[in-house]
């Protein structure tokens, strides 16, 4: 065999895994197809939040007067933005390349499918491996309706000449959310349209109600319990058409609607290897799919489709394989963040799971007005709330909306992962002046779990 570890995908998850594995002495290939670094590098996390800080700025040179700042911002260069962000992703593309190298790594820069279940064609050559993993992540996917191929998608954002004026945005999710936030910041006119009555679906129901609150005051127009049915294009621009018979006119219209696994061109019917629905590949604890010598992690496996999950993923995996280390990844309790403006951070139960798996379950909440914003004069609020269990007081979640939230809420996260109590963090000694010590200052229970959202 040509090596003892072939990885396919150069993202997240197989950096990682082909990375550990040559660190570990195992001979290691590695092809990636299109970009080193993979979504998250290219055109996921990182360029995204280079946006979301850009959109940012606006908002913080207007609050800048209220502190005695003599500071207009005239306008924003989408060029600039554009080229800075792709001079910062070129440095990482070539982190990524010699962190492999280094590492012992040999580098594909082609796809690969297989041919049988040992051998792959990688742009043209054979290679042959013992145990292969997948790690070719996902793609965006748009909605079937008429004149849907006048929409773009998440991978279009980043590589836009200019700025439209006016954008629709479809979707109530992650990516919806957070680019309503980069657009409208940046001075579009931004519509946010889901189907749902209040954007991202499963998050903490104040958390939801809060956002909905902070895209209006942001200036995003909100249309909500609807979804799209047709794009029609004329002279001045696109015509969005709703299912409540609105009309939505734009010149840009974004599908932000959902992931699907990226297996369909990788050959797997060759190698024996069996996909869901989605086209995502199931797996076991142990990453290994239904062919034992082949593991699959990431977002191609469509569980939680997040960075550091594939990342731990493809850690343990080598680990497993090569550092005579076994282990997997708890994917119980896993912290994430939504780059909305102002942005999210959930680690835990949301106050419905623990309403449904932990009676009396209790829950502390506050909102108040950061500190910046009593000078800055701009309408804006911080939520923060713990869901406690009533019988072993056990932290059982912890949700914020506001200001450095992901900052906040990756701390906790580790105090809840390691079993902290409500009584821990009242022992807890805050840190002043802060929004961050709100969390050790929550004295009075709000409500029992699953009593209605805080107005
Ligand atoms: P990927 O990073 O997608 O890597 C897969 C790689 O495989 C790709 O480079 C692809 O080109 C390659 N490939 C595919 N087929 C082949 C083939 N046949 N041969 C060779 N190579 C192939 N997550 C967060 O945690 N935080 C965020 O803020 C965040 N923001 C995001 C914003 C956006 C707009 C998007 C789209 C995603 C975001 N995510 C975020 C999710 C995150 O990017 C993914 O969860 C993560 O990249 C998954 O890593 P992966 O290794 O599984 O797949
Ligand atoms: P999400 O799954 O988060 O959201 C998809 C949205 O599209 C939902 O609001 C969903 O509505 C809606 N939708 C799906 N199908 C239809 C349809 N047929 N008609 C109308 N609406 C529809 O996907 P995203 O594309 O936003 O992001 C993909 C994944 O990438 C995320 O789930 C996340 O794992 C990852 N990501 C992580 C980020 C982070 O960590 N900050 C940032 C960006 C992405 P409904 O809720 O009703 O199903």
């Amino acid at each position: 065999m040509d090596f003892d570890l072939f990885v396919i995908g150069g993202g997240s998850g197989g950096v990682r895994c082909a990375r550990v594995a040559g660190g570990h002495g195992a001979r290691v290939g590695i092809a990636e197809a299109r970009f080193w670094g993979g979504t998250c590098v290219n055109v996921g996390c990182v360029p995204k939040k280079f946006m979301v800080m850009a959109a940012e700025y606006g908002a913080a040179a207007r609050d800048a007067r209220g502190f005695g700042w003599d500071v207009a911002a005239r306008g924003h260069d989408w060029a600039a933005l554009i080229a800075a962000k792709d001079k910062e992703i070129a440095r990482l593309n070539g982190i990524y390349r010699r962190l492999l190298k280094t590492a012992g790594v040999r580098l594909f820069d082609a796809p690969a499918r297989f041919l049988d279940p040992h051998t792959l064609d990688v742009g043209g050559q054979r290679v042959t491996a013992e145990r292969i993993v997948i790690a070719t992540g996902g793609r965006p996917t748009g909605l079937d309706i008429p004149g849907a191929e006048h929409a773009v998608v998440s991978d279009d954002i980043f590589v836009l000449p200019e700025r439209p004026r006016r954008v629709a945005i479809v979707g109530g999710g992650y990516i919806a959310v957070e680019f309503a936030g980069v657009f409208a910041g940046l001075g579009s006119e931004t519509h946010l349209i889901y189907r749902q009555p209040l954007p991202l679906r499963g998050f903490d129901e104040d958390v939801r109600v809060e956002l909905a609150a902070a895209l209006k005051a942001n200036g995003i127009i909100l249309h909500r319990d609807v979804t799209p049915e047709r794009i029609t294009v004329d002279d001045e621009g696109k015509h969005l058409a709703l299912s409540d018979f609105g009309v939505v006119d734009a010149d840009m219209v974004l599908f932000a609607t959902g992931r699907a696994p990226n297996t369909s061109s990788l050959g797997l019917a060759a190698a024996g290897v069996k996909t869901g629905k989605r086209g995502e590949i199931a797996v076991g604890p142990d990453f290994a799919t239904n062919i034992p010598h082949i593991f699959a992690l990431g977002d191609v496996t469509d569980r939680l489709n997040l960075t550091p999950v594939a990342t731990a993923e493809g850690h343990a995996l080598a680990d497993t394989l090569f550092g005579h280390r076994p282990r997997g990844v708890d994917l119980g309790q896993v912290p994430t963040a939504v780059f909305s403006i102002p942005p999210i951070a959930t680690v835990g139960l949301t106050e419905d799971e623990a309403a449904k798996r932990h009676e009396g379950a209790k829950i502390f909440l506050s909102k108040f007005t950061p500190m910046r914003h009593n000078l800055s004069g701009r309408e804006r609020k911080t939520l923060i709330k713990l869901v406690v269990d009533a019988r072993t007081d056990k932290v059982l979640g912890a949700h914020m909306l506001g200001e450095d939230a992901p900052e906040i809420v990756q701390g906790l996260a580790i105090a809840i992962t390691a079993g902290a109590t409500k009584a821990d963090f009242d022992n807890t000694i805050g840190i002043h002046p802060t929004a961050a010590e709100e969390f050790v200052t929550l004295r009075t229970q709000t409500r029992v779990a699953g009593g209605g959202v805080t107005p």
